[in-house]
């Protein structure tokens, strides 16, 4: 039987144990307070973003709501995240991407405070992280090596292989799974769209990591019997329902599933872990600033 590893149950698992954390910053008179900062219309975005405000509101974390006209000059967002930067009463700074053209991302990247850098993608933050030494685990990594746990695979000695090498997923697990730490130790390849025979280096891998934002492109014949896939993908193809499409992952699930030892589902894997780490990170971020100790789950 193959094992289908519930994001859900998992994510709901960590914010139940994050509330505990966030009740001893309470104690400490201290209230974790995420920024959002918007600026863009795509309704995508705007969706991706008061989820994120929901899941604050509902174990406690306070959520601040940033709109910026996307016409205006890349300035105005540049001075907001000084003024979030500075204030004492934001612990954690997101902004969603991605941001107008005339916005240079890196500038983003590099303006948010490392400290508040709750996405982890600051450069101070990424070369932690190389180097073993994280201040906030990049969420969907994160997420994905919790599901490992809870699915009790441990990356130790196994063959992982990821298929794509973004810096918001597949170079940051990559660093994560080679750690010579818990919930690493596996011996990573990491592939993208030059990669020759993709489908014989998936196929090596026990643990299969899809991150290529292809839909459906990893199937059967290209798992190995009895690995761990984890999907990333969330891609919206064109179906017969009341929205006009539905959303896959990067594999096809049915003929990856009569291979796959345990595979995460889409929806309901990854994507409600990639939430719930944002909360751990801000909550993580609050008890740093504060000089508060957090249990963390
Ligand atoms: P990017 O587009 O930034 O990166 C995609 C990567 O996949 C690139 O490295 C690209 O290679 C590689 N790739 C593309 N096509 C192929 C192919 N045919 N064969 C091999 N490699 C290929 O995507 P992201 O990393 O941002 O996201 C990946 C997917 O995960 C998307 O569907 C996205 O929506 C989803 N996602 C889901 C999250 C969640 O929480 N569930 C969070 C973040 C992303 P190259 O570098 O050579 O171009």
């Amino acid at each position: 039987m193959t094992e289908i590893i519930d994001g859900n149950a998992v994510a709901s698992e960590i914010r139940t144990e994050l509330t505990d954390a966030i009740e001893t910053l309470a104690d400490a008179g201290e209230q974790p307070t995420l920024a959002t900062v918007l600026m863009s219309d795509d309704p995508a975005s705007e969706t991706y973003v008061s989820m994120k405000q929901d899941d604050c509101e509902e174990v406690g974390i306070e959520a601040v709501d940033v709109d910026i006209d996307p016409d205006a000059p890349a300035e105005e967002l540049y001075d907001t995240i000084d003024e979030l930067n500075a204030d004492d009463g934001v612990n954690g700074i997101l902004v969603q991407m991605p941001v107008p053209d005339h916005v240079d991302d890196r500038e983003v990247l590099r303006r948010i405070d490392p400290e508040k850098d709750v996405d982890g993608f600051h450069p101070e933050n990424v070369g932690r992280l190389v180097a073993g030494n994280a201040r906030y685990k990049p969420c969907t990594p994160h997420g994905i090596q919790k599901l490992l746990d809870s699915a009790g695979v441990d990356p130790e000695g196994k063959d992982a292989v990821i298929v794509g090498r973004s810096d918001i997923v597949g170079k940051p697990m990559a660093n994560l799974l080679i750690q010579k730490a818990e919930g690493g130790n596996a011996t990573v390849t990491v592939c993208h769209s030059r990669t020759g025979d993709l489908a014989a280096k998936t196929r090596e891998a026990d643990i299969l990591v899809a991150a290529a934002g292809v839909p459906e492109m990893i199937d059967g014949d290209m798992v190995q019997e009895g690995a761990t896939v984890i999907d990333v993908g969330v891609n919206r193809v064109d179906a017969d329902t009341e929205k006009g499409y539905e959303l896959v992952g990067d594999v096809d699930y049915e003929s990856a599933k009569a291979q796959a030892g345990a595979i995460t589902p889409v929806p309901g894997g990854v994507g409600p872990m990639t939430r719930a780490m944002l909360l751990y990170n801000t909550v993580k971020a609050t008890g740093r600033q504060a000089d508060v100790d957090v249990t963390l789950p």
